[in-house]
């Protein structure tokens, strides 16, 4: 059912708590902005969400009961094109969760020069307390309240923590059917047979590889020198592990929600079964079980973190001994983190970049959509390629030249794509 699933610290993501991703995103903003020459109004726009909505879903269990629970979109800016964005299901989900995330996919889909704004949803609820036939009427309900403002031309959403094909495929059936028409376009991540992509969701784990792989160019140190620990084992942390592992890197650890394993010597990673719980595969040689905590302080060259948000945090930074962070998870590293380990040169690539191949793979898959035309897989993989060097080369000459971190370059090329959307359109009324 999850995409994306461990969860490593039980530390809360509320509005009150230090490390509330929409304070994180805030800050972000804020320190970015100072870099680019970009109207102060535009920025004060940007602070804010264009809308937030709220829905209330009842739910009938299996047992006949009637549970209710809360859904959101925030629609954070739509300049360059509709909301694009995940929907989450998570008992951590809150407005304010959804609105940090929805101001990062309004800067991934700029990085990505994509024509989407940014968007972000969900419903809190623990997923795993539901059954499939409850999940399926909760997404049929939840369409339900949100058909007046998701649609191919209007919001977007694709899966992410909690969500998987299924859900999709059943929020592209519940709003056809309510539509009167079949519109393969209203969500991206969807399975082939109803016009999804190929390759979409294997897309951000690949994306996280290429840009780590690149990074590594970077700092010339050869992929197959490369150590390399990744925090989740979801459909982003196993696929970047695998690719990674299959371009000669040595993945020593991989962790999911209940533990990690490792191995100096390097993980089968291929051969680990992503389903189960993957302390099972350590059942001999030199494998030994790690927490999620001490995954993320291993002496290796390379850590992604593609979990869950704030993971990497002011309490735990100063352990963090890897030499090169790729975020593959939305938000794993607070600000405070992100300045302490740029006082001591540890680059970080920003999750903005590194698992924008999502986000990409549902750009071709909304065109294949459009068009009711399906790309192969090979095309699928060779277009991502393209446009995440173009990306990551655009990033790279922005860090260059203005001695700035990974992640302000990333923003300052983001903010400048969508600050140019603005001036072009003008403000209305
Ligand atoms: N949830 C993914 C992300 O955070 C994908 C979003 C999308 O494809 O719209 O990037």
């Amino acid at each position: 059912m999850s995409e994306d699933t461990s969860t490593p610290s039980d530390e809360s993501s509320g509005p009150e708590t230090e490390h509330s991703i929409g304070e994180t995103a805030q800050q972000q903003l804020t320190q970015a902005a100072a870099y680019v020459d970009v109207s102060p109004d535009i920025i004060e726009q940007l602070h804010h969400p264009s809308k937030i909505q709220e829905v209330t879903i009842p739910v009938r269990r299996d047992d006949g009961t009637v549970d209710v629970f809360t859904g959101y979109r925030a629609q954070h800016d739509s300049v360059r094109g509709p909301y694009k964005g995940g929907l989450r299901y998570s008992p951590e989900v809150d407005r304010d969760e959804c609105v940090g995330l929805a101001m990062l996919m309004t800067w991934k889909c700029a990085v990505m020069d994509l024509p989407f704004g940014g968007a972000k949803g969900g419903v809190r609820v623990n997923p795993k307390e539901l059954s499939e036939l409850e999940t399926e009427r909760l997404t049929r309900r939840l369409t339900h309240e949100f058909s007046s403002f998701i649609g191919p031309t209007k919001d977007i959403p694709a899966p992410d923590i909690g969500t998987d094909a299924q859900v999709m495929g059943w929020i592209m059936d519940a709003y056809s059917m309510r539509n009167g028409e079949t519109t393969s376009g209203v969500v991206t991540g969807k399975r082939p047979a109803i016009g999804g992509s190929y390759g979409r969701s294997e897309a951000p784990g690949r994306s996280v590889a290429i840009v780590t792989r690149e990074a590594c160019g970077q700092y010339d140190r050869p992929l197959d020198e490369t150590t390399v620990a990744v925090q989740g084992f979801g459909s982003v942390g196993a696929t970047a592990a695998r690719i990674l592992d299959d371009w000669g890197a040595t993945v020593t650890a991989v962790s999911d929600v209940d533990g990690g394993i490792r191995d100096p010597t390097g993980l089968d990673v291929a051969n680990i079964d992503a389903e189960g719980p993957l302390t099972d595969a350590a059942t001999g040689g030199g494998i030994e079980t790690i927490s999620n905590e001490t995954l993320l302080e291993l002496d290796v060259d390379v850590l992604i973190p593609a979990a869950i948000g704030n993971v990497i945090t002011d309490e735990n930074v100063d352990e963090i001994e890897a030499g090169l962070v790729v975020e593959g998870a939305n938000g794993p590293t607070t600000p405070a983190a992100d300045e302490a380990l740029e006082d001591r040169d540890v680059p970080v690539i920003p999750d903005i970049l590194a698992n924008a191949g999502g986000v990409t793979v549902s750009y071709f898959e909304w065109l294949q959509d459009i068009n009711r035309r399906a790309w192969s897989k090979e095309r699928v993989n060779e277009e991502l390629e393209d446009e995440m060097l173009t990306a990551w080369e655009g990033v790279r000459d922005e860090f260059e030249a203005r001695s700035v971190s990974w992640r302000d370059a990333a923003y300052i090329v983001a903010l400048s794509r969508i600050a140019e959307a603005y001036d072009e359109r003008g403000l209305w009324p």
